[in-house]
């Protein structure tokens, strides 16, 4: 296996001194033919992958059609330029000393290794955000494909090797390494010519990955997107004036594809009273209607059942129907704030159809919560617009936690757009300045590179005078998509 993975490692460098030169325009190309070839397959794909996650068709199909979505349109944002995050300041030679003509741009890091999530076998795993970002900044992509789906895994990669063929993308472009063992992933991210990690999936494995990384002679960066239980802060007029319609949404959003999405809402924060008590009651009533579901895998399932069983033992948990212990069975439990401030076990995400709201003394309590709160990927708020203006130090509050602030919503339904930040802070994910959703996304696989007195005639065309790209840039501290005139 070593062998395997050196011989990987060797070929995606190579690849990657020939793709680096390759335009973003032929980069778009190549992602286009991948787009479509995983159109062509889409049905027997959905199939298989069906087969292998239990997930419905119709959720696949919506899943596939993101992944092509993602594809084309981060291949788009690198022809349009604004990720390059252009700046050009030019010499000013009668200054004393005189000002050297300097200008910087973002390049691609290099050969990306990327590890997809066992609940999303497109738009998170093998041609996913990751592989998509990767591959559209110009770096060369290494896959270490999950074993929950190995056969989506293995198809999507045919996919792309063949777009790669007939694009004429280098040979060592896009590798796909197969095989239920840590130790491949691990060994991935040890290879001295690997440059950066996309990884989703738990905190455990992200964590692990992120601290061999650190700890290589030469570290590299691991952009772990992980676990988050998407805490809901309910205020109190907006839940009194809503109890009815918040309990039907929260119902799908916290059962639907049988709770198995990072974004699942797994916390609801409110003030003890009557309306609590009414939207507690009816929302632990609609989901324990939901049935039972096959979840992802045995693994899944067993650690759903466990996690939830653990939160279930500790002091204070109530749930108000019964607690049926059979797979995806979905749950909605109790505990008053006191409690869960001092039990750290109630603050793990369990992964799975189950969600605990927590009931607290008054408002004071509540923004204690917020203030302990860990590293969300997202956080929701339900309140009317007269409690956001007086409860403005409590909104800034929840914001220093999460990386999407949602005000009467639900945190399930990750638009790809350029202004989605889908990350946070840790343990959310283990850089929260990067985003692993929308065309943001390729910043992780790029890293600026300053260009100091470089001949004119010498410099990549996104930095020429002439603009030929004709890109937006920032020169001489100026917006503009026009040519530098001399
Ligand atoms: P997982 O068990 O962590 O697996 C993800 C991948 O990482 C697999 O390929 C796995 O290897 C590898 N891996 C895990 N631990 C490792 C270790 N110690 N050393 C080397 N490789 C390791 O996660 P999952 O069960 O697939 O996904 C569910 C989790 O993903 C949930 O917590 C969910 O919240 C999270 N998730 C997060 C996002 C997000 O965007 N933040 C999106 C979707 C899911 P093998 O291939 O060998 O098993």
């Amino acid at each position: 296996m070593i062998q395997l993975i050196n011989s990987t490692m060797e070929q995606s460098w190579k690849a990657f001194q020939e793709y680096r030169n390759i335009s973003a325009a032929g980069r778009l190309e190549f992602l286009k033919a991948i787009a479509k070839g995983l159109e062509a397959a889409g049905d027997d794909l959905v199939q298989v992958a069906s087969e292998e996650t239990n997930l419905a068709i119709a959720r696949l199909r919506n899943e596939l059609a993101r992944t092509i979505h993602q594809l084309i349109s981060y291949g788009e944002a690198a022809v349009k330029g604004v990720i390059l995050d252009i700046r050009i300041v030019t010499a000013i030679s009668e200054r004393n000393p005189p000002r050297p003509d300097i200008r910087k741009m973002n390049l691609p890091i290099g050969p990306v290794v990327v590890f997809g999530a066992s609940n999303f076998p497109f738009a998170y795993s093998t041609p996913g955000g990751d592989t998509a970002s990767a591959l559209a900044a110009g770096c060369t992509v290494v896959v270490k494909g999950h074993p929950a789906h190995a056969r989506t895994s293995q198809a999507c990669a045919d996919i792309i090797l063949e777009a790669a063929r007939v694009s004429n993308m280098p040979k060592g472009v896009f590798a796909h390494i197969p095989g239920e063992s840590y130790e491949i992933g691990q060994a991935l991210v040890q290879h001295p010519l690997t440059r950066a990690v996309g990884f989703t999936g738990s905190l455990p494995g992200g964590r692990a990955l992120f601290d061999i990384a650190a700890t290589r002679k030469n570290p590299i960066p691991v952009f772990a997107e992980m676990g988050s239980v998407n805490p809901v802060y309910l205020l109190p007029e907006k839940l009194s004036a809503s109890i009815e319609s918040l309990v039907s949404q929260f119902t799908t959003s916290i059962t639907g594809s049988v709770g198995q999405f990072c974004t699942k809402p797994g916390l609801f924060i409110g003030i003890e009273g009557d309306d609590l008590n009414e939207f507690l009651e009816k929302l632990s009533s609609r989901v324990a209607q939901i049935a039972p579901a096959k979840m992802l895998h045995p693994g899944i399932a067993k650690s759903y059942l466990e996690r939830r069983g653990r939160a279930l033992e500790q002091d204070g948990i109530d749930t108000l129907y019964p607690d049926v212990n059979e797979e995806g069975s979905p749950l909605v439990a109790t505990v008053h704030a006191a409690e869960y401030l001092d039990n750290p076990v109630l603050h793990e995400e369990v992964f799975g159809p189950y969600a605990l709201v927590i009931r607290c003394e008054d408002i004071n309590q509540l923004t204690e919560i917020a203030i302990r709160m860990e590293g969300q990927i997202t956080s929701t708020i339900i309140a009317t617009d007269d409690e956001l203006e007086k409860n403005a130090a409590l909104v800034r509050i929840i914001m220093e936690s999460c990386g999407r602030l949602i005000i009467n919503g639900v945190p399930t339904g990750v638009e790809v757009v350029s202004s989605m930040h889908h990350g946070g802070p840790y343990p959310a994910t283990t850089d929260s300045r990067f985003t692993s959703v929308g065309p943001d996304a390729l910043r992780r696989f790029l890293r600026p590179l300053s260009f100091q007195n470089f001949p004119a005639h010498l410099l990549p065309d996104e930095l020429k005078d002439e603009n030929p790209l004709k890109l937006f840039r920032l020169v001489n501290e100026q917006l503009t998509d026009m040519p530098i005139l001399k």
